[in-house]
């Protein structure tokens, strides 16, 4: 009672204040929609910016510093989420946003000490009444753009919202029994046919992690809703009107079309293994290109550069994106890894180290960083930079093959072959990845074996040069 009362009061205060200039420009910098929404959602969005920030617990990990950036940020694009409702609501149920600098993560140790938690690595968690988590790197790597669709911050307040009638469950509360129903018509029937696709290898719109139980899905189809309204209401509208319903908004009419995401951004379906094929796959991707902001376009097209072994154009596409940022460390670990392949070590390593200066996690400075060290007759040192990039992600294929060329280069050839066995599932038509699997089969004195995982490297990439 009496906390209510003190929260109110203070509340009230906050409200009172003038929204701060520097944040205005900070939501303006950081948060897509801000600057889209209607002056009255807007200034909703600035009063609950204001009462999140003020009014929750910010921890930081560790010696982690939680900025006024990051609160303003996080804070920001929650608030979007929460304007429309008719009656406002502060997410009074949640009192802390912990907030990690990387990789959220729990040991199996720390999990089975603590049935609360998980174990594995996470972007972001929410708590049924308890805190919500977020990596501060993920939602500053969604802000750049490149994962179109995507964003965790939605994400996780989702979960929050989901829960606050009881169990996280993909039903959020909607107020009255014939809204209760149709939602729950509308979501089951697009839940089973996302998890069917997903069963099935089907590119789709909605993340195939929201196939994993409903609560993902209507955390997934909350990102999608707010991050790609226009194509969400044109392939599922139904799901878009249940949304749009129950956060009274309609993002499309206020929030200009994103550009196509890449068939593959999230390293999923890529089929092409003929040479035709492959070059049709080329035109729909320049495509799909062009129609991007030259920034994030730049990127893609240093991405396809690198992929197709061409390390000379990639690099230049990189030299680019750095002249322009030079604090773009996802551009400096990728000219690294080209320049890496083009044999000029010094310079692979500079950028390398100068990426791992502005975030020591970055997975593929780490993977470069691995090979360098390998290249230069330190396998052990290697070794211990690829750990952490496969413990850091380890669905990376990258990561996985640099590790596996260490555990070659010190003759444990099984354990590279654990690790290729995992790429291969994972993409299971790149070329590299059989030729390693090969060599490490050939160490083992496994021949045949050896000679038909080659043989299918020079098939799918039959102009590269090797051994
Ligand atoms: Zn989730």
């Amino acid at each position: 009672m009496f906390f209510s009362w003190f929260r109110r009061r203070r509340r009230r205060r906050l409200l009172a204040e003038p929204f701060p200039r520097e944040w205005e420009e900070l939501l303006k910098r950081r948060v897509r929609h801000y600057g889209c929404l209607p002056a009255e959602q807007r200034r909703r969005v600035e009063q609950m910016t204001q009462v999140l920030v003020g009014e929750k617990e910010w921890a930081g990990v560790g010696r982690f510093e939680v900025t006024e950036d990051m609160r303003v940020t996080i804070a920001g694009q929650a608030a979007v989420m929460a304007s429309g409702f008719a009656e406002p609501y502060f997410f009074d149920r949640l009192h802390t946003l912990v907030i990690h600098p990387g990789t959220v993560e729990f040991s199996s140790e720390q999990a089975s000490r603590n049935p609360n938690l998980p174990a594995g690595l996470f972007d972001g968690i929410a708590w049924h009444y308890g805190p919500v988590v977020l990596s501060w790197r993920r939602v500053r790597r969604e802000l750049t753009g490149r994962a179109p669709g995507r964003n965790v911050v939605l994400h996780e307040f989702a979960h929050h919202l989901d829960g606050l009638c009881g169990q996280m469950d993909g039903a959020p509360p909607l107020g009255d029994r014939q809204r209760e129903r149709r939602w729950y018509a509308v979501t089951e029937a697009e839940f089973l046919r996302l998890a069917g696709s997903a069963r099935r290898g089907e590119a789709t719109l909605l993340d195939h992690y929201g196939a994993r139980s409903r609560a993902e899905f209507f955390a997934v189809a909350t990102e999608c809703f707010f991050e790609l309204p226009h194509d969400l209401s044109e392939r599922h509208s139904e799901l878009y009107a249940a949304l749009a319903d129950f956060y009274r908004q309609d993002p499309r009419a206020w929030l200009p079309r994103q550009p196509p995401v890449l068939a593959d951004a999230s390293g999923g379906q890529w089929v092409s293994i003929g040479r035709r094929d492959r070059r049709r796959d080329d035109v729909a991707r320049l495509r799909a290109l062009r129609a991007m902001p030259t920034g994030d376009a730049l990127f893609a097209l240093g991405l396809e550069h690198l992929r197709w072994g061409r390390a000379e154009e990639a690099a230049r596409v990189f030299t680019r994106l750095i002249d322009a940022d030079p604090h773009d460390e996802e551009s400096l670990a990728h000219r690294a890894a080209a320049r890496l392949r083009l044999g000029r070590l010094a310079e692979a390593r500079a950028d390398c180290e100068a990426a791992l200066a502005i975030d020591p996690d970055d997975v593929a400075a780490l993977c470069v960083r691995a090979e360098l060290e390998l290249e230069e007759g330190r396998p052990e040192e290697g070794l211990a930079s690829a750990n952490r990039a496969v413990e850091i992600s380890p669905g990376d294929v990258d990561a996985r093959l640099s590790r596996a060329r260490l555990w070659l280069a010190i003759g444990r050839p099984r354990k590279a072959i654990a690790d290729l066995n995992d790429a291969v599932g994972r993409e299971p038509f790149r070329a590299e990845v059989y030729f390693e699997r090969g060599r490490a089969k050939r160490a083992l004195g496994r021949f045949r074996d050896a000679e038909q995982d080659i043989a299918r490297a020079k098939l799918l990439e039959p102009d590269r040069d090797w051994e």
